[in-house]
């Protein structure tokens, strides 16, 4: 097993799988199998790992086996699940339209670009794509056509 000794070594290891963690959700939806388990596909859709909640998280993947545990790290699995539970309790909480007009997919509210898409949402106008930030967990659905695209100005 590695042990990590600096925090600043901790630091990037744990904002790496973060990192790592937000890009697999534009990918991939974890499995809920039961109020402490969930199943967590690779990328590549090779292979399946499960993470599960009791006390604390756990992953049967080797990353978290060989460097999280012990050292309280969690893998992008974990960090996944973390985040994707983030997401959908806010999406319950304060799911938001978007009306005005963006000029970028930036998150509305703190306006950071770490936006995940997040699922569709079907209401009586149509299919909108919903949109959550993972920067402060805020969520919205945005209809694609109030996306401005801007001509270059000469
Ligand atoms: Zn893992
Ligand atoms: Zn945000």
């Amino acid at each position: 097993m590695v042990i990590y000794k600096t925090n600043a070594e901790l630091k990037e290891f744990s904002e790496q799988r973060k990192e790592r963690a937000a890009a697999m959700l534009d990918s991939i939806v974890p499995e809920k199998v039961d109020s402490t388990t969930y199943i967590v596909p690779s990328s590549d859709g090779s292979k399946r790992y499960t993470v599960s909640h009791i006390d604390t998280y756990s992953c049967d993947c080797p990353d978290f086996v060989q460097r999280c545990k012990g050292n309280g790290l969690y893998c992008k699995h974990i960090q996944a699940i973390i985040l994707f539970n983030k997401l959908k309790n806010k999406v319950e909480m304060d799911d938001f339209d978007v009306d005005s007009v963006m000029d970028e997919k930036l998150c509305p509210k703190c306006k950071s670009d770490k936006i995940l898409k997040f699922g569709m949402r079907a209401n009586k106008s149509g299919t909108k794509q919903r949109y959550g930030c993972s920067a402060c967990g805020f969520h919205f659905v945005l209809d694609p056509l109030n996306i401005r695209n801007i001509p270059p100005t000469s």
